[in-house]
């Protein structure tokens, strides 16, 4: 698929992952806007939070429960943000649903 994301999960491209189940991947932002930047990706290829359904309840949860363990892995548990863009006039340039995980600066 030409998807740049599920093309890392395929592991066709390389990516520095610091996180991997059955549901998600988590890897390290190529252009990281913050001192640590991980991006926390579903397998599943969903295009964005604009098409999350009832179906994705089971994988939402999980990941939410994901994110403060990798927060702690990456040393930011005191504080970090969350982000996922949706539609490209929200900035969303990677069509498949993603989360940034971001210290504060
Ligand atoms: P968006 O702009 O869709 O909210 O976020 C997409 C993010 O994916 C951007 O921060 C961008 O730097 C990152 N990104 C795009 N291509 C790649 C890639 O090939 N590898 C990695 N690790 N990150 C990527
Ligand atoms: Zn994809």
């Amino acid at each position: 698929m030409d998807c740049v994301f599920c093309n890392i999960i395929s592991g066709a491209i390389p990516a520095k992952k610091v996180y991997e189940d059955e549901l998600l991947v988590a890897f390290h932002d190529v252009n990281p806007q913050t001192s640590v930047h991980v991006l926390a990706v579903p397998k599943e290829h969903i295009a964005s939070a604009a098409v999350v359904g009832t179906s994705h309840k089971d994988l939402m949860g999980h990941l939410w429960t994901v994110i403060p363990v990798l927060a702690g892995q990456l040393g930011i548990a005191d504080g970090f943000r969350v982000v996922t863009n949706s539609g490209e006039s929200a900035g969303q340039t990677v069509p498949h649903l993603h989360f940034h995980l971001q210290s504060p600066k």
